[in-house]
């Protein structure tokens, strides 16, 4: 027992007292010490703030092992929203590594771009064919544009890993936003994939290349 519960047990005796003197008859509720404990438990998680994009990037994502999140389908579009890799984003291309050092050699800075480009959720994509899972234009002020039925999400259309990452994974999630990134600065080898879903592919191979052993799991 910590000295908060002490305290607050104390405080429990001294109400139940304080009833008991001042109206005589009437039988003041029993707080047994174990209950306490986990009332204050309960205060306690009742203060933790709400989830941010901080707080996600810290614990590694949503994609895998939050079971918490992952039990009530919790990771879908209606919750998790792709602007909350921003800040997991700016740092990887902030940081020291392949992927970031891919991005110095395009055109401006990648983490400066991603810091304020509008990143927003679009409508599923109409038809019965699976559609992208994000788009952007070339644009440094264009938005990004990711969409809820493709595989920034755990129940995307179209269920293909993204290399070896789950769709919705956190890894997934950020290979498919340094993708549409990759539109605005062009680093060496990415090219214009408007027109042809195969080379959208060979794109991501590209970040997969560069980026896979940044973006953790
Ligand atoms: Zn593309």
């Amino acid at each position: 027992m910590n000295w908060l519960s002490s305290l607050f047990s104390a405080l429990v005796q001294f109400f139940a007292g304080w009833a008991q003197s001042t109206t005589p008859g009437l039988t003041p509720p029993t707080f047994p010490t174990t209950d306490t404990r986990s009332l204050w438990d309960g205060v306690q998680d009742a203060v933790i703030p709400p989830m941010s994009g901080g707080i996600i990037d810290e614990s590694g994502g949503f994609g895998q092992g939050n079971s918490l999140l992952e039990a009530g389908g919790g990771d879908s579009a209606a919750n998790y929203k792709p602007w909350y890799l921003r800040d997991a984003l700016i740092r990887l291309l902030r940081g020291k590594n392949d992927c970031s050092d891919w991005f110095n050699h395009g055109t401006g800075s990648a983490a400066d771009l991603i810091s304020h480009v509008p990143i927003v959720l679009g409508n599923p994509n109409p038809g019965p064919l699976p559609g992208a899972d994000a788009d952007t234009e070339p644009n440094p002020n264009a938005p990004i544009t990711v969409y809820p039925d493709g595989r920034f999400y755990p129940n995307s259309d179209n269920q293909l890993p993204i290399g070896d990452f789950k769709p919705g994974s956190h890894a997934a999630r950020m290979i498919i936003m340094l993708h549409e990134l990759a539109h605005k600065v062009s680093p060496p080898g990415f090219t214009d994939d408007a027109f042809s879903t195969s080379d959208s592919e060979k794109n991501t191979k590209k970040v997969m290349e560069h980026c896979a052993a940044a973006v953790g799991r």
